[in-house]
């Protein structure tokens, strides 16, 4: 929490924060009053910008352990009645996933526009990703982030909401484009759904796969430890999506990776991604 400083001369202040007193003291008593009797007050020393910061300094990944996923057995959905998980625990091919709660995300970096939370994990292969994604004339400064983490809640609006939209009549059918709440990647905060500044059209189209963009991340995203959760033609029988990538960390020994990959276990055994990460 930042100490405001603000205000004017303020012994609240200088006694509530004791580790930030110099500038209070400095309100009450003018500097050269401490070592003598008041001097004439020095000419003002002209204001020094502060050093830009580097853009990709990153906080070393913090890890954090996300809780269980949901209540295993049948599932009230959408207000239309109970469904039942198949034997793996998946409801209509998605695997059960827990919400990251948004107090232990971060902001992605605004170069991907708009307000995108991800798990703090991820932060450095990220800002790695995007400064070689820049360097490449290609796509330089063209990524965007369509969608980060998203609750429970905001998932089963997404879900619940498409329900008897462009054809989507039954859960099945709906399943095939959005988890169910409660079974999305992106409530792990492990997830970002890419998009492009350039062929905004093709966000969160299978036209993605075609854009600089879409080929860029086909070709490098594995390097900084994303892979695509659902290639075509996936067994999962889960619509293919080349703009969601799950972060796993570029080995298993990268910090924060192991959680990720824990978290994504079952799916990444049984439907493995494509492009993958070893
Ligand atoms: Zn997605």
């Amino acid at each position: 929490m930042p100490v405001r400083m603000g205000g004017p001369a303020d012994p609240e202040t200088f006694v509530r924060h004791p580790h930030a007193p110099l500038a209070a003291l400095a309100r009450i008593v003018p500097p050269l009053c401490i070592l003598a009797a008041c001097a004439p007050t020095p000419a003002p020393v002209p204001p020094v910008a502060a050093p830009t910061p580097t853009p990709t300094t990153v906080a070393p990944p913090t890890v954090v352990v996300l809780p269980p996923a949901g209540p295993t057995g049948p599932v009230e959905l959408c207000g239309r009645g109970t469904v039942q998980r198949t034997g793996d625990g998946r409801l209509f091919n998605h695997f059960p996933y827990p919400d990251m709660p948004a107090s232990a995300l971060i902001d992605a970096p605004t170069t991907l526009g708009g307000s995108c939370k991800v798990h703090p994990a991820m932060a450095g292969d990220l800002y790695r990703l995007l400064a070689a994604a820049d360097a490449d004339p290609a796509i330089a400064g063209t990524l965007r982030a369509v969608s980060c983490h998203r609750s429970e809640a905001l998932q089963r609006q997404t879900f619940c909401g498409g329900i008897g939209v462009n054809g989507s009549g039954s859960f099945a059918e709906r399943a095939w484009a959005s988890a169910p709440p409660g079974h999305s990647e992106h409530s792990t905060g492990y997830v970002i759904d890419f998009g492009t500044s350039t062929s905004t059209a093709c966000n969160a189209e299978a036209c993605f796969a075609a854009t600089p963009a879409g080929r860029w991340l086909r070709t490098n995203a594995a390097k900084f430890g994303f892979e695509m959760s659902f290639p075509a033609g996936n067994k999962q029988q889960v619509k293919w999506e080349p703009w969601h990538w799950r972060w796993v960390g570029t080995t298993p020994n990268e910090a924060g990776a192991a959680p990720a990959r824990s978290i994504f276990l079952q799916a990444r055994t049984r439907f493995p991604a494509e492009p993958k990460v070893d």
